[in-house]
Protein backbone atom coordinates (compact mmCIF):
# COMPACT_ATOMS: atom_id res chain seq x y z
CA UNK A 1 0.00 0.00 0.00
CA UNK A 2 -0.61 2.87 -0.61
CA UNK A 3 -1.66 5.09 -3.73
CA UNK A 4 -0.04 7.60 -4.67
CA UNK A 5 3.25 6.12 -4.08
CA UNK A 6 4.30 5.79 -7.51
CA UNK A 7 4.73 8.93 -8.58
CA UNK A 8 6.41 11.85 -6.35
CA UNK A 9 4.03 14.39 -4.38
CA UNK A 10 2.95 17.60 -6.38
CA UNK A 11 3.74 16.21 -9.80
CA UNK A 12 0.13 16.32 -11.18
CA UNK A 13 -1.18 13.15 -13.55
CA UNK A 14 -1.92 15.35 -16.91
CA UNK A 15 2.33 16.46 -16.12
CA UNK A 16 3.34 12.61 -15.68
CA UNK A 17 0.83 11.32 -18.11
CA UNK A 18 2.48 14.24 -20.65
CA UNK A 19 5.90 13.20 -19.91
CA UNK A 20 4.80 9.26 -20.91
CA UNK A 21 3.63 10.48 -24.25
CA UNK A 22 6.58 12.52 -24.76
CA UNK A 23 8.67 9.59 -24.13
CA UNK A 24 6.73 7.24 -26.19
CA UNK A 25 6.73 9.61 -29.30
CA UNK A 26 10.17 10.21 -29.13
CA UNK A 27 11.89 7.08 -28.05
CA UNK A 28 14.00 9.77 -26.12
CA UNK A 29 13.69 7.10 -22.79
CA UNK A 30 16.38 4.61 -24.98
CA UNK A 31 18.70 6.95 -25.74
CA UNK A 32 18.81 8.46 -22.35
CA UNK A 33 18.69 4.66 -20.48
CA UNK A 34 22.71 4.13 -20.42
CA UNK A 35 22.64 7.31 -18.40
CA UNK A 36 19.85 6.66 -16.13
CA UNK A 37 19.07 2.91 -16.09
CA UNK A 38 21.51 2.13 -13.41
CA UNK A 39 21.86 -1.24 -12.07
CA UNK A 40 18.36 -2.39 -12.55
CA UNK A 41 15.12 -1.93 -10.66
CA UNK A 42 12.70 -2.95 -7.50
CA UNK A 43 9.38 -3.92 -9.19
CA UNK A 44 6.74 -2.99 -6.49
CA UNK A 45 3.20 -5.44 -6.82
CA UNK A 46 0.30 -5.79 -4.64
CA UNK A 47 -2.76 -7.33 -5.54
CA UNK A 48 -3.18 -9.73 -8.52
CA UNK A 49 -6.27 -10.75 -9.54
CA UNK A 50 -8.79 -10.61 -12.59
CA UNK A 51 -10.53 -7.19 -13.32
CA UNK A 52 -13.47 -6.48 -11.66
CA UNK A 53 -14.95 -4.18 -13.76
CA UNK A 54 -16.28 -1.84 -11.09
CA UNK A 55 -17.07 1.26 -11.79
CA UNK A 56 -15.67 2.52 -8.04
CA UNK A 57 -12.70 1.05 -7.60
CA UNK A 58 -10.64 4.10 -6.08
CA UNK A 59 -7.58 1.26 -4.67
CA UNK A 60 -7.85 -0.21 -8.45
CA UNK A 61 -4.03 1.31 -8.59
CA UNK A 62 -2.97 -1.26 -6.35
CA UNK A 63 -3.73 -4.57 -8.50
CA UNK A 64 -3.22 -5.68 -11.66
CA UNK A 65 -4.66 -8.80 -13.55
CA UNK A 66 -2.25 -11.76 -13.86
CA UNK A 67 -2.56 -11.41 -17.37
CA UNK A 68 -0.87 -8.23 -17.44
CA UNK A 69 1.41 -10.06 -14.89
CA UNK A 70 2.66 -12.53 -17.86
CA UNK A 71 2.80 -10.13 -20.03
CA UNK A 72 5.48 -7.87 -17.99
CA UNK A 73 7.20 -11.02 -17.42
CA UNK A 74 7.59 -12.05 -20.37
CA UNK A 75 8.63 -8.52 -21.72
CA UNK A 76 11.66 -8.21 -18.71
CA UNK A 77 12.80 -11.62 -20.15
CA UNK A 78 12.67 -10.43 -24.12
CA UNK A 79 14.18 -7.58 -23.17
CA UNK A 80 17.33 -8.89 -21.53
CA UNK A 81 16.59 -8.65 -17.72
CA UNK A 82 17.96 -11.03 -14.98
CA UNK A 83 15.07 -11.68 -13.01
CA UNK A 84 16.63 -11.83 -9.49
CA UNK A 85 15.70 -12.56 -5.88
CA UNK A 86 15.94 -9.73 -3.15
CA UNK A 87 19.89 -11.37 -1.80
CA UNK A 88 21.00 -11.44 -5.40
CA UNK A 89 20.29 -7.72 -5.80
CA UNK A 90 21.71 -7.01 -2.24
CA UNK A 91 24.47 -8.92 -3.25
CA UNK A 92 25.06 -7.53 -6.33
CA UNK A 93 24.50 -3.93 -4.90
CA UNK A 94 27.30 -4.49 -2.58
CA UNK A 95 30.00 -6.17 -4.89
CA UNK A 96 29.08 -4.39 -8.09
CA UNK A 97 27.70 -6.19 -10.69
CA UNK A 98 30.20 -5.59 -13.59
CA UNK A 99 28.79 -6.20 -16.83
CA UNK A 100 25.86 -8.30 -15.81
CA UNK A 101 22.42 -7.54 -17.29
CA UNK A 102 20.44 -5.18 -15.60
CA UNK A 103 18.52 -6.95 -13.04
CA UNK A 104 15.00 -6.30 -11.41
CA UNK A 105 13.48 -7.78 -8.58
CA UNK A 106 9.66 -8.51 -8.14
CA UNK A 107 8.18 -7.64 -4.68
CA UNK A 108 4.32 -7.89 -2.99
CA UNK A 109 3.24 -6.29 -0.44
CA UNK A 110 0.96 -6.93 2.67
CA UNK A 111 0.32 -11.08 2.25
CA UNK A 112 -2.45 -10.79 -0.05
CA UNK A 113 -4.16 -14.35 -0.46
CA UNK A 114 -4.09 -13.52 -4.35
CA UNK A 115 -0.15 -13.45 -4.03
CA UNK A 116 0.02 -17.27 -3.29
CA UNK A 117 -3.30 -18.41 -5.29
CA UNK A 118 -3.51 -16.30 -8.63
CA UNK A 119 0.15 -14.36 -8.78
CA UNK A 120 2.50 -17.75 -7.97
CA UNK A 121 1.90 -19.71 -10.88
CA UNK A 122 2.39 -17.12 -13.20
CA UNK A 123 5.92 -16.78 -10.89
CA UNK A 124 6.57 -20.14 -11.55
CA UNK A 125 5.93 -20.18 -15.28
CA UNK A 126 8.54 -17.61 -15.71
CA UNK A 127 11.00 -19.32 -13.14
CA UNK A 128 10.88 -15.84 -11.25
CA UNK A 129 11.51 -15.53 -7.60
CA UNK A 130 9.79 -13.14 -5.38
CA UNK A 131 9.69 -11.66 -2.53
CA UNK A 132 6.30 -11.12 -0.23
CA UNK A 133 6.33 -8.48 2.74
CA UNK A 134 4.32 -9.46 5.58
CA UNK A 135 2.30 -7.50 8.26
CA UNK A 136 2.24 -9.72 11.12
CA UNK A 137 -1.43 -8.24 11.98
CA UNK A 138 -2.84 -8.76 8.65
CA UNK A 139 -1.60 -12.50 9.24
CA UNK A 140 -2.93 -12.79 13.00
CA UNK A 141 -6.15 -10.63 11.65
CA UNK A 142 -5.73 -7.90 14.64
CA UNK A 143 -4.43 -5.01 11.80
CA UNK A 144 -6.31 -2.70 9.99
CA UNK A 145 -6.68 -2.36 6.47
CA UNK A 146 -7.88 1.53 6.78
CA UNK A 147 -7.68 1.45 2.69
CA UNK A 148 -10.06 -0.90 2.55
CA UNK A 149 -12.37 0.19 5.13
CA UNK A 150 -12.56 3.22 3.20
CA UNK A 151 -13.25 1.69 -0.11
CA UNK A 152 -15.96 -0.72 1.27
CA UNK A 153 -17.70 1.56 3.23
CA UNK A 154 -18.01 4.29 0.70
CA UNK A 155 -19.20 1.65 -1.68
CA UNK A 156 -21.93 0.58 0.67
CA UNK A 157 -23.07 4.50 2.03
CA UNK A 158 -25.43 6.57 -0.30
CA UNK A 159 -23.98 9.79 1.60
CA UNK A 160 -20.77 10.42 4.10
CA UNK A 161 -21.22 12.41 6.09
CA UNK A 162 -18.64 12.76 9.49
CA UNK A 163 -16.66 14.96 11.00
CA UNK A 164 -12.38 14.10 10.15
CA UNK A 165 -9.25 16.17 10.51
CA UNK A 166 -11.29 18.89 12.19
CA UNK A 167 -13.76 19.69 9.52
CA UNK A 168 -17.26 18.51 8.55
CA UNK A 169 -17.42 16.57 5.51
CA UNK A 170 -21.38 15.98 3.87
CA UNK A 171 -20.41 14.50 0.46
CA UNK A 172 -22.94 12.36 -1.65
CA UNK A 173 -21.98 9.18 -2.51
CA UNK A 174 -25.21 8.01 -4.39
CA UNK A 175 -23.39 7.45 -7.83
CA UNK A 176 -19.94 6.19 -8.39
CA UNK A 177 -18.55 9.42 -9.46
CA UNK A 178 -19.87 10.99 -6.00
CA UNK A 179 -17.94 7.81 -4.41
CA UNK A 180 -15.15 8.65 -6.57
CA UNK A 181 -15.14 11.98 -5.20
CA UNK A 182 -15.69 11.56 -1.75
CA UNK A 183 -13.11 9.04 -1.40
CA UNK A 184 -10.55 11.65 -2.97
CA UNK A 185 -11.83 14.41 -0.22
CA UNK A 186 -10.98 12.31 2.46
CA UNK A 187 -8.30 10.37 1.47
CA UNK A 188 -5.69 12.74 1.11
CA UNK A 189 -6.45 15.01 4.31
CA UNK A 190 -6.37 11.86 6.28
CA UNK A 191 -3.17 10.40 5.33
CA UNK A 192 -1.52 13.46 5.11
CA UNK A 193 -2.52 14.06 9.36
CA UNK A 194 -2.46 11.93 12.36
CA UNK A 195 -3.18 8.07 12.05
CA UNK A 196 -4.86 7.89 15.04
CA UNK A 197 -7.49 10.43 13.30
CA UNK A 198 -7.45 8.40 10.14
CA UNK A 199 -8.08 5.00 11.94
CA UNK A 200 -11.15 6.15 13.80
CA UNK A 201 -12.90 8.08 10.43
CA UNK A 202 -12.54 4.92 8.87
CA UNK A 203 -13.53 2.85 11.43
CA UNK A 204 -16.44 4.97 12.10
CA UNK A 205 -17.38 4.71 8.44
CA UNK A 206 -16.59 1.11 8.28
CA UNK A 207 -19.49 1.24 11.45
CA UNK A 208 -22.05 2.75 9.69
CA UNK A 209 -21.75 0.70 6.58
CA UNK A 210 -21.96 -2.15 8.37
CA UNK A 211 -18.50 -3.15 7.43
CA UNK A 212 -16.85 -5.90 9.21
CA UNK A 213 -13.18 -4.23 9.88
CA UNK A 214 -11.58 -7.77 10.45
CA UNK A 215 -13.43 -9.86 8.12
CA UNK A 216 -11.78 -7.11 5.35
CA UNK A 217 -8.36 -8.35 6.30
CA UNK A 218 -9.46 -11.96 6.73
CA UNK A 219 -11.00 -11.78 3.31
CA UNK A 220 -7.96 -10.73 1.53
CA UNK A 221 -4.79 -11.84 3.44
CA UNK A 222 -3.21 -14.92 4.29
CA UNK A 223 -2.81 -16.06 7.38
CA UNK A 224 0.10 -18.08 9.21
CA UNK A 225 -0.80 -21.28 8.02
CA UNK A 226 -0.62 -19.98 3.79
CA UNK A 227 2.42 -17.81 4.80
CA UNK A 228 4.26 -20.66 6.31
CA UNK A 229 3.64 -22.44 2.87
CA UNK A 230 4.29 -19.95 0.58
CA UNK A 231 7.32 -19.27 2.57
CA UNK A 232 8.67 -22.77 2.17
CA UNK A 233 8.76 -22.39 -2.17
CA UNK A 234 11.62 -22.10 -3.70
CA UNK A 235 10.81 -19.18 -5.42
CA UNK A 236 9.55 -17.12 -2.87
CA UNK A 237 11.48 -14.64 -0.04
CA UNK A 238 9.18 -13.57 3.32
CA UNK A 239 10.18 -10.07 3.68
CA UNK A 240 8.56 -8.18 6.98
CA UNK A 241 6.27 -5.36 6.85
CA UNK A 242 5.77 -4.27 10.20
CA UNK A 243 3.08 -5.14 13.21
CA UNK A 244 0.28 -2.84 12.21
CA UNK A 245 1.07 -1.31 8.81
CA UNK A 246 1.96 2.50 10.03
CA UNK A 247 3.52 5.24 8.73
CA UNK A 248 6.34 4.53 10.60
CA UNK A 249 7.36 8.43 10.71
CA UNK A 250 4.77 9.85 12.09
CA UNK A 251 5.41 8.12 15.43
CA UNK A 252 7.83 8.28 18.54
CA UNK A 253 11.08 6.57 18.44
CA UNK A 254 9.75 3.46 20.81
CA UNK A 255 6.97 2.35 18.70
CA UNK A 256 8.88 2.74 15.26
CA UNK A 257 11.46 0.52 16.87
CA UNK A 258 9.20 -1.82 18.15
CA UNK A 259 7.39 -2.04 14.98
CA UNK A 260 10.28 -2.53 12.93
CA UNK A 261 12.35 -5.27 15.43
CA UNK A 262 9.34 -7.55 16.56
CA UNK A 263 7.92 -7.65 12.97
CA UNK A 264 11.16 -9.39 12.37
CA UNK A 265 11.14 -11.93 15.30
CA UNK A 266 7.20 -13.00 14.82
CA UNK A 267 7.89 -13.93 11.21
CA UNK A 268 10.91 -15.77 11.93
CA UNK A 269 9.74 -17.38 14.60
CA UNK A 270 6.32 -18.51 12.68
CA UNK A 271 8.30 -19.47 9.53
CA UNK A 272 11.08 -20.41 10.76
CA UNK A 273 13.67 -18.92 8.92
CA UNK A 274 15.46 -15.83 8.99
CA UNK A 275 13.62 -12.67 7.46
CA UNK A 276 16.79 -10.81 5.98
CA UNK A 277 14.59 -7.45 3.90
CA UNK A 278 12.01 -5.11 5.01
CA UNK A 279 9.22 -2.80 3.34
CA UNK A 280 7.99 0.52 5.08
CA UNK A 281 4.46 0.93 4.67
CA UNK A 282 3.24 3.72 2.37
CA UNK A 283 6.81 3.62 2.40
CA UNK A 284 6.84 7.97 0.23
CA UNK A 285 9.25 10.35 2.37
CA UNK A 286 6.37 11.14 4.86
CA UNK A 287 6.29 7.70 6.37
CA UNK A 288 10.28 6.56 5.99
CA UNK A 289 12.67 8.91 6.66
CA UNK A 290 16.38 8.83 8.36
CA UNK A 291 15.59 7.47 11.11
CA UNK A 292 13.62 4.73 9.61
CA UNK A 293 16.33 3.68 7.70
CA UNK A 294 18.80 3.65 10.61
CA UNK A 295 16.61 1.47 12.59
CA UNK A 296 16.24 -0.93 9.69
CA UNK A 297 19.75 -1.29 9.50
CA UNK A 298 20.31 -1.70 13.78
CA UNK A 299 17.17 -4.45 13.75
CA UNK A 300 19.71 -6.46 11.15
CA UNK A 301 18.09 -6.26 7.78
CA UNK A 302 20.20 -6.74 4.88
CA UNK A 303 18.11 -4.24 2.79
CA UNK A 304 14.87 -1.92 3.57
CA UNK A 305 12.38 -0.89 0.42
CA UNK A 306 10.58 2.41 0.41
CA UNK A 307 8.13 3.61 -2.17
CA UNK A 308 10.43 6.10 -3.84
CA UNK A 309 10.44 5.69 -7.44
CA UNK A 310 13.57 5.34 -8.90
CA UNK A 311 16.44 2.91 -10.51
CA UNK A 312 19.09 1.14 -8.41
CA UNK A 313 22.31 2.47 -8.84
CA UNK A 314 25.84 1.49 -7.60
CA UNK A 315 25.53 4.00 -4.88
CA UNK A 316 23.13 2.73 -3.03
CA UNK A 317 25.60 0.11 -1.65
CA UNK A 318 25.65 2.90 1.56
CA UNK A 319 22.10 3.32 1.31
CA UNK A 320 20.81 -0.38 1.51
CA UNK A 321 17.94 0.43 4.06
CA UNK A 322 16.70 3.69 1.37
CA UNK A 323 16.37 1.50 -1.81
CA UNK A 324 13.74 2.88 -4.02
CA UNK A 325 11.17 1.12 -6.04
CA UNK A 326 8.87 1.23 -9.24
CA UNK A 327 5.48 0.49 -8.81
CA UNK A 328 3.37 -1.39 -11.17
CA UNK A 329 0.45 0.60 -11.16
CA UNK A 330 -3.04 -0.80 -12.10
CA UNK A 331 -3.97 2.40 -14.01
CA UNK A 332 -0.96 2.12 -16.12
CA UNK A 333 -1.34 -1.71 -17.16
CA UNK A 334 0.81 -0.86 -20.49
CA UNK A 335 4.23 -2.04 -21.88
CA UNK A 336 4.78 0.46 -23.50
CA UNK A 337 4.45 2.01 -20.13
CA UNK A 338 7.20 -0.12 -18.24
CA UNK A 339 9.45 0.33 -20.88
CA UNK A 340 9.76 4.22 -20.47
CA UNK A 341 9.96 3.29 -16.27
CA UNK A 342 12.60 1.09 -16.50
CA UNK A 343 15.11 2.77 -19.13
CA UNK A 344 15.03 4.87 -15.33
CA UNK A 345 14.61 8.18 -17.34
CA UNK A 346 11.53 9.82 -16.24
CA UNK A 347 13.16 9.40 -12.28
CA UNK A 348 16.00 11.84 -13.18
CA UNK A 349 13.49 13.75 -14.52
CA UNK A 350 11.50 13.53 -11.28
CA UNK A 351 14.93 13.77 -8.97
CA UNK A 352 15.96 16.83 -10.66
CA UNK A 353 19.20 14.89 -11.73
CA UNK A 354 19.93 13.47 -8.60
CA UNK A 355 20.17 9.35 -9.06
CA UNK A 356 19.73 8.75 -5.41
CA UNK A 357 16.65 9.82 -3.07
CA UNK A 358 17.88 8.53 0.30
CA UNK A 359 17.87 11.53 2.99
ZN1 LIG B 1 1.73 -2.25 2.59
Amino acid sequence: MVRGEDFPMGIKRDVIDLGFRMFGATGLHRLAARYTQGMGAILMFHRVRPASHEAFAPNGGLEITPEFLDLLLTRLKGQGFAIVSLDEAVTRIRDGAGDAAPFVALTFDDGYRDTAHVALPILEKHGAPFTVFVTTGFADRTARMWWVEMEEAIAALPAVRIEAAGRLFDLPAGTPEEKQAAFEALYWPLRAGEERELLRVTGALADEAGVERIDLVDELCLNWCGLRKLSEHPLATIGAHTLTHPMLAKHPDGFARHEIFESKAIIEREIGREVKHFAYPVGDPGSAGAREFVLARQAGFASAVTTRPGMIFPEHASHLTALPRLSVNGHHQSLATLDILLSGAPFMLWNKGRKLSVA
